[in-house]
């Protein structure tokens, strides 16, 4: 049972007791006072007549004794009978308002999650029976949780209050409003099946409405919303399937750039299918150490030298083959386990690079998720320590996006990070903010330049002015630049020409295994003993293999 349902079935059963125990004593109370009046009336009626006659007899007095013991009674029993009666009243009013609170969100007012489950469906079938269709909502702000960290907590209930207000005024009349938890709303409405364009107009206007700044406490505070839609016809089942859909839908829209809103369709819910598959492979794969370190050659462009690695993760599947990051670190991400891989990848990594020549670096990937964690330089030194690998030889990489989500807490880590030695690269530069303010703000030590610029530098004039911009960036600010995505040799001529940089490729070479990497450090010499006599042993291995298959 949900907790609303909890508190909804424990207030009826609270009122269904109160009833049980008052109503018999409202009865009685009244019933005693209506005898005590129909008495007054027999007895009184006979004492007073004889008053009035003067026939008063000796009984009388007794009489007039009950008479006055009577109205006493009957004033005592009509001021408890009004007692009773007033007690009943405010557990009816505390029984309603009880029902009432079970049924609400305390904060916006709107209903909430059971309430919007059971009121959308006597909706849905209302819509059966007149032809028509719901449309479900599902709105999620964009940066609410940075806005909350910023600004507090106090800042972060209003605007989910303002944010409400302008919910309701986008949607038509009759509609449901809900608050689903956290910066998450529904709403429901009719419309006609023939014109879903109706529901778009009022999906852009309630994304457009939210997207414009709110005035808290004298401060401008701007977010934005993404919304899923999904519709009850469609084969749809019900009303959960429909909440389901339209949260799907509103991930989608997500995934697609946020600030929108995007209709739920079949693929999505085959998407999310396969993301659970892989959610579901990587709590085995990860203990089992299938995610390997790739290495892919960082050079010096000018001298041609191998100055070290990126670090990028593979997924070795016992079936599927080899799968790239793409397809699971943002699931990864997503359901909490990055920590776990990014901790695995670093220790194969470390433990492999420190029997290499003292001289190469290694770059390790950090996702925008971890640096939420404010143990995560703590985390990478305990790591360094224990796999005896030198902090001066790791580089960390982070994109600018993942700064602009938790500023506070990423400063820290970067200084806790250099304190140790450890240098800061800032990945894919160029595709986030590119802001001056977070180069200067935070002490990185090299800049790469996104692949996406450097492939299309000799195709595009638009991308080679952008890496232009970024090398001469590098060099009045000091920093070394990194080309990432050099893919031949024209590329690498045209970065030649603007200076001294790193570059890595395609043209260098692939992400290599761990095999083929310690093969190219054995041609170069750039491997401890130990090393050498282990990959000495695999040749002989392979020449055995190649000799008793020929
Ligand atoms: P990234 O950090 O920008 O890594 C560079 C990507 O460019 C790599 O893709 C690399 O294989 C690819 N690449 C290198 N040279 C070329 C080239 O000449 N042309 C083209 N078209 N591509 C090239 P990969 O390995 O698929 O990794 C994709 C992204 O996944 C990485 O982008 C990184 O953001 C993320 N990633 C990879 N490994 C890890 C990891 O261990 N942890 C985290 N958090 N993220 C990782
Ligand atoms: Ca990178
Ligand atoms: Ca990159």
């Amino acid at each position: 049972m949900t907790e609303g349902a909890v508190a909804a079935s424990t207030s009826s059963e609270n009122s269904k007791a109160a009833k049980g125990e008052k109503r018999p004593r409202a009865f009685v109370s009244g019933v005693v006072a209506m005898t005590a009046i129909m008495m007054f009336a027999a007895i009184g009626g006979e004492v007073v007549a004889n008053i009035i006659a003067g026939t008063a007899s000796e009984r009388d007095p007794v009489l007039a004794v009950a008479l006055l013991l009577n109205i006493a009674l009957i004033l005592i029993g009509w001021r408890h009978h009004n007692e009773v009666t007033e007690q009943i009243k405010s557990h009816k009013e505390a029984a309603k308002r009880a029902r009432l609170l079970a049924n609400k969100d305390p904060l916006t007012g709107f209903l909430n999650r059971r309430a919007l489950a059971s009121e959308g469906s006597e909706m849905m079938r209302r819509a059966r029976e007149r032809d028509r269709v719901v449309a479900m909502f599902v709105i999620d702000l964009d940066s609410f949780k940075y806005i909350n960290d910023l600004n507090g907590h106090h800042t972060g209930d209003v605007l989910l209050r303002e944010v409400g207000k302008r919910i309701m005024s986008a949607l038509p009349g009759a509609a449901l409003a809900a608050r689903l938890g956290g910066d998450e709303f529904a709403a429901a409405f009719q419309f006609d099946p023939s014109n879903p364009a109706a529901v778009d107009a009022i999906a852009d206007e309630l994304v457009e409405r939210i997207s414009h700044p709110f005035d808290i406490e004298r401060q401008s505070i701007q977010t934005s919303a993404s919304v899923g839609i999904a519709r009850s016809d469609h084969d749809c089942n019900g009303i959960e399937t429909l909440l389901r859909r339209a949260d799907i839908a509103m991930y989608a829209a997500k995934h697609q750039g946020k600030n929108r809103a995007v209709w739920f369709d079949g693929s999505m819910e085959r998407m999310l299918e396969e993301r659970n598959r892989i959610e579901e492979g990587l709590r085995q794969a990860i203990p089992n150490g299938e995610i390997k370190p790739y290495y892919e050659q960082q050079i010096d462009l000018l001298t041609g030298r191998l100055h070290g690695f990126e670090v990028l993760a593979r997924w070795e599947h016992p079936t599927k083959g080899i799968i790239l990051p793409e397809e699971f670190i943002a699931v990864a991400e997503e359901c909490g386990l990055i920590a776990d891989l990014s901790e695995s990848v670093m220790r194969q990594a470390f433990i492999e690079a420190r029997d290499w020549d003292a001289g190469l670096t290694v770059s390790v990937n950090i996702s925008p998720a971890q640096l939420k964690d404010p143990w995560l330089a703590q985390k990478i030194i305990k790591l360094l320590t224990e796999t005896n690998f030198p902090a001066e030889r790791l580089e960390i990489e982070i994109t600018e996006t993942a700064l602009f989500d938790n500023l506070g807490i990423a400063q820290s880590i970067i200084s806790s990070l250099k304190n140790q030695g450890i240098r800061v690269a800032l990945d894919d530069f160029g595709t986030g903010y590119s802001s001056l303010a977070h180069l200067r703000a935070l002490p990185f030590d090299r800049i790469k330049i996104d692949r996406s610029f450097v492939a299309s530098i000799n195709d595009d004039n638009e991308s080679a002015a952008i890496v232009d911009a970024i090398t001469r960036l590098g060099t009045s600010l000091g920093l070394p630049v990194t080309a990432e995505g050099i893919e031949n040799e024209q590329i690498e001529q045209s970065l030649k020409h603007l200076g001294s940089m790193a570059g890595q490729g395609w043209y260098f070479g692939k992400p290599m295994a761990i095999g083929q990497t310690r093969r190219l450090l054995a041609d170069k010499d750039m491997l401890t003993a130990r090393q050498k006599d282990e990959v000495a042993e695999e040749a002989l291995d392979d020449l055995r293999k190649l000799r008793r298959t020929g």
